[in-house]
């Protein structure tokens, strides 16, 4: 059986939430789908010691009595024909369609591999924070954040939050170009509100510029990080690191049905003005745009979720308050874009693909590598997360377009299923008909 919906969103982060409540009106059949057990994405998940962020609040105060079906701990995981989506949960495989779509998939953290990187005790500055939110004990723990761009900050927050103690935040960006970033950060109100918030809060922590971990040491577990600026080095002891080079879009699902794409390092779903992909009736809004924060993640979403159900006067209302947002995409990836050496901490020997344990062998240095080849040589990208992780990272030390050639063939399911799932999908091969 198919539940059909006027409007279907994948993603309950800022900008499917608020897509969600745009696109409400009386009687209109809305479903939001997430993997996640509770809506929030990334930046508003649940933490049981804390009170919900009064922005989350009053988004959610609307929608939990708006009637808006939410399919929390649903997975889409493929297409049929339609385009219907195959979504799994723990109990078992269901299908919906919308007459539109809207993908709010958000981002992942892009981790660059460096020697031990692979020791417990190292994760990711996002993903730390997330499992501190989850009960993780952090409290007394001494921490290192390491890697590049505004997200070690709230990871930092997070974390003094729970009772760690944060040795440092180590900026790979040179001190000018986080100058320049913060000089012109005013031209966005909201997002200079959200600095100011975090930098009060970290008055006490070191804040290092234009130096990124260059190895992580331990017997069994990290005890500590070296860190540099390419001429010096310093030994920095720590029982955690978590370490992150910005975000990536989560684009397989559009990419999957079809979507155009823009960008060739990490590409972002393309969408027109008002959200649409190059599929009529297909959205995109949020991080899976583009890396460019919450503030934008919620206009893009009221915009897209307006447009999906045709409303035209609010729509120009949004139009010049989104392009005005989309401007901070520009801005947050010139002043935090990586450095040579941050790219190419990775010897021969260091594991790149850490679900199949392969190390970068052939792929490293810059002589080409046919992506098809390194696979099956290596089985870098065969393994849980299909290469979600390691191509990201292999694509930044690469010359070639190394993701583009990946990514023209993608093939369902888009993650892991159970056998069961597997074997009632549809042919899948036409899932969007012709126009
Ligand atoms: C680990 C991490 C932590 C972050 N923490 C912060 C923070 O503290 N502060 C901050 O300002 N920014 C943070 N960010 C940045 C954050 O991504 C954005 O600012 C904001 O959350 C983007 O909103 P969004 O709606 O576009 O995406 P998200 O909030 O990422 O929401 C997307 C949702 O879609 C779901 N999803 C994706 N694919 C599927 C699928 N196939 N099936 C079902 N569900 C799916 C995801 O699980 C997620 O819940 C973080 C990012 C990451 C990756």
């Amino acid at each position: 059986m198919v539940d059909v919906f006027d409007l279907v969103i994948v993603g309950a982060g800022p900008a499917g939430l608020e897509a969600a409540r745009s696109a409400f009106a009386p009687g209109r059949r809305i479903a939001v789908v997430d993997d996640n057990p509770r809506p929030g994405g990334q930046i508003w998940r649940h933490d049981p010691t804390q009170d919900p962020p009064r922005a989350f609040r009053s988004l959610w105060d609307h929608l939990d009595s708006s009637g808006t079906r939410f399919l929390c701990s649903h997975r889409l995981v493929a297409f049929e024909s339609g385009p219907t989506l195959v979504l799994e949960s723990p109990t078992g495989t269901r299908r919906i369609r919308g007459e539109r779509l809207l993908f709010a998939c958000g981002a992942r953290e892009l981790f660059l591999p460096f020697p031990g990187w692979t020791l417990p005790g190292v994760y990711g500055a996002g993903g730390l924070q997330a499992l501190a939110k989850g009960g993780l004990p952090v409290a007394g723990r001494t921490v290192v954040l390491a890697g590049s761009g505004p997200l070690l900050l709230a990871s930092a927050v997070t974390l003094l939050r729970h009772g760690a103690r944060v040795e440092a935040i180590i900026e790979q960006a040179p001190t000018g170009e986080v100058a320049r970033f913060l000089a012109l950060l005013p031209r966005w109100p909201l997002q200079t509100l959200a600095a100011l918030a975090l930098i009060r809060r970290l008055i006490r922590v070191p804040y290092w510029r234009g130096v990124w971990v260059s190895g992580a040491r331990g017997r069994d577990r990290l005890c500590e990080v070296e860190v540099t600026d390419g001429r010096t080095n310093r030994i920095l002891p720590c029982e955690a690191l978590g370490t992150g080079y910005g975000l990536v879009p989560n684009i397989e699902a559009p990419n999957l049905l079809g979507c155009k794409l823009t960008g060739s390092l990490h590409p972002a779903v393309a969408v027109d003005s008002q959200g649409e992909t190059s599929l009529p009736g297909i959205y995109a809004a949020g991080e899976v745009t583009g890396i460019g924060g919450v503030g934008r993640a919620r206009l893009q979403g009221a915009l897209a979720g307006v447009a999906a159900m045709g409303e035209t006067q609010r729509i120009h209302g949004l139009l010049g308050r989104a392009r005005h947002a989309n401007a901070y995409v520009g801005h947050l990836a010139q002043h935090f874009r990586l450095r040579e050496p941050v790219r190419r901490l990775a010897g021969p020997a260091t594991v790149v693909c850490r679900c199949e344990d392969a190390a970068l062998g052939p792929a490293h240095g810059t002589s080409p590598v046919d992506p098809r080849a390194l696979r099956l040589l290596t089985r870098i990208g065969m393994g849980h997360c299909q290469g979600r992780i390691c191509l990201h990272a292999l694509a930044e030390t690469r010359p070639e377009p190394f993701l583009r050639e990946w990514l023209a063939r993608p093939r369902p399911p888009l993650f892991p299923t159970r056998l069961e799932t597997l074997a009632g999908l549809g042919d899948g091969t036409n899932p969007v008909p012709p126009t």
